[in-house]
């Protein structure tokens, strides 16, 4: 039995077999060889291997699938790439993997010269004819295979990866690194999966196919338990599962404190699916739609964004705009950044990719139509000529829309995400371009403080309550109040139990989490007065470190309402 504990991400108790999955010893060595026919020779066979599988994968595809899987076959197939490829292993004595790397990689910096939308669209393809092929080299089907019941252990998983697999199958994930506020997390947590991240070298420890127990809400994770810990989990996981019918029966009750105040729940989505799910767990509306994960499935089509909208009518819908950069690029995507995070991202990104951007926007508009509830949130805004500029080339694509005959409705709200701090600053002079802020405090944390939200090693610094938080949060709800500005928070702090009655102290109405969250922030709510929760702000914000604000918080969450 192997048992390690690490950061809970996903509450709820998952048994199933193990399948693991170890990205990092999936990398070429850089070694040269002696036989290169016989390496010569391998390259071919691994290159017949992976066209049969494409072959086998064409059988079962559908729609989009099929071109893709066809523009695949000709990148294995193009005879430049493979003759690059060969000319490494005969002439410089690269091992085979090695070769295919290298000849991917000049390929790549010539497709991104070309600085085309669709060549940079054919740089994924080509990554992940590369992936294939080198996977097929060094003897590993990368391809993940879920049985009908599996737990996921990796190393570290990718947003675009957790998408492909086959959800249902997925019952628990495992990860040696990661953050709770990393993309994968927040993924696997919409869609219900307990999770553990930060488990530091648990996936060398298990193979596949052992029993693995993940206790999403104390973040263990437990390998061939034995039978006493095993039965122990087995009844911990019917009773997370009785809770959950228990609090399902209570979602049609309002969000209001003892005192009357009402508190918006919305939900986090990622996916149209989540909208049903997230209505019945009484959501209020949809406070954040991350719409960069439709473009990782490739369902970017008008009429997802319109389907959205008819599911949450007549709710509110807020669809913010591709956050595409830092850790959410599919693998096959990524740009070689020194610093991705703050790189090219989001409406940095959009920005230099008007086609894409502008389709979108005409998808949201259309979506506008057919629920007047439909509203725009701007990504990674820093500051109030970025923030122009991006409602400018909206306001450019509504008259598109309008020369065009396109229907849609004029009054669509926009609004803006305060995630760095420059924006935070300056919400004063942001709340006066749109319609609605909403703090995004997964990146607030992270740019404030200088963390990366997906790197363990440093993940004990990634405190959300920090007193430069609190002063930070403060000042953009002061600023939003004065502007009369709606102001919400759809960062992940917004769906940590112990952090409402701060958040509802600090004096923000409007929460969005995950569907599974707002079952428990309502009951939460209703057993709160918010003017207690107001001294409680003062209280912390006037503390010295974050370790007496957590205490302090620690002490009132655990004695509130208990006399
Ligand atoms: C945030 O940064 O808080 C946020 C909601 O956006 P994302 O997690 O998608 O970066
Ligand atoms: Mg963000």
């Amino acid at each position: 039995m192997v048992t390690q504990t690490g950061t809970a991400v996903s509450a709820g108790v998952a048994i199933a077999p193990a399948v693991v999955l170890r990205h990092s010893e999936s990398k070429a060595t850089h070694d040269f060889i002696d036989d290169k026919y016989s390496e010569l020779e391998r390259y071919r066979t691994a290159r017949a291997a992976v066209l049969s599988m494409f072959d086998e994968l064409q059988a079962n595809a559908e729609g989009d699938e099929v071109s893709l899987l066809l523009m695949f076959r000709v990148m294995v197939e193009d005879p430049e790439f493979s003759a690059a490829i060969e000319k490494l292993i005969v002439n410089e004595s690269y091992n085979a993997a090695w070769a295919v790397e290298t000849a991917t990689a000049t390929y790549v910096s010539m497709l991104d010269s070309i600085g085309n939308e669709y060549f940079r669209e054919r740089i994924a393809d080509l990554k992940d004819v590369e992936r294939r092929l080198v996977s097929q080299l060094l003897g590993e089907t990368k391809v993940i295979a879920l049985q009908s019941q599996s737990v996921l252990v990796a190393d570290y998983l990718l947003p675009s990866e957790l998408i492909s697999l086959d959800r249902t199958k997925l019952h628990g994930i495992c990860l040696d690194g990661g953050g709770k506020t990393s993309h994968v997390a927040i993924l696997a947590k919409s869609s219900g999966i307990p999770t553990v991240v930060s488990l530091g070298d648990f996936s060398t420890k298990v193979r596949s196919g052992q029993v693995v127990v993940v206790d999403g809400k104390y973040g263990i994770a437990v390998a061939e338990p034995e039978r006493k810990e095993l039965r122990e989990y087995l009844k911990k996981q019917k009773r997370a599962l009785r809770q959950d019918q228990v609090l399902l029966r209570k979602a049609h009750l309002p969000a209001r404190t003892l005192d009357g105040r009402r508190i918006h729940l919305y939900a986090n989505v990622e996916s149209a699916d989540g909208i049903d799910k997230a209505l019945k767990a009484g959501a209020d509306g949809i406070g954040l739609f991350r719409t960069e994960f439709l473009a990782f499935t490739k369902d970017e089509s008008e009429e997802t964004y319109i389907n959205a909208a008819a599911a949450a009518a007549p709710h509110k819908l807020t669809f913010r705009t591709y956050d595409i950069g830092g850790d959410k690029l599919p693998d096959d995507l990524r740009i070689e950044e020194e610093n991705p995070v703050i790189g090219w991202r989001a409406v940095r990104f959009c920005m230099k990719n008007k086609d894409m951007f502008q389709r979108q926007l005409i998808a949201i508009l259309k979506a506008s139509a057919v629920n007047p509830g439909v509203q725009v949130m701007f990504p990674m805004i820093s500051g109030p000529d970025e923030l122009r500029e991006v409602l400018g080339f909206f306001e450019e694509t509504k008259e598109k829309c309008w020369r065009e005959g396109i229907a849609f409705n004029e009054d669509i709200k926009t609004g803006a995400m305060i995630e760095v701090p420059s924006a935070a600053l300056t919400a004063d002079l942001l709340a006066r371009q749109v319609d609605f802020l909403s703090l995004g405090t997964n990146d607030l944390t992270q740019y404030t403080l200088a963390v990366d939200r997906g790197n363990s090693t440093i993940s004990y610094l990634y405190k959300p309550l920090h007193p430069a938080m609190l002063r930070l949060m403060k000042t953009v709800v002061d600023a939003a109040r004065k502007a009369k500005v709606p102001l919400s928070i759809c960062g992940e702090m917004a769906g940590e139990l112990d952090y409402l009655p701060v958040l509802i102290g600090m004096g923000l109405d409007e929460l969005s989490m995950s569907a599974r969250s707002i079952l428990e922030a309502r009951l939460r709510t209703r057993a709160l007065k918010a003017e207690d929760c107001r001294t409680l702000f003062d209280t912390v914000s006037s503390l010295p470190d974050n370790a007496s604000i957590e205490k302090a918080l620690e002490e009132f969450n655990s004695t509130y309402g208990k006399t």
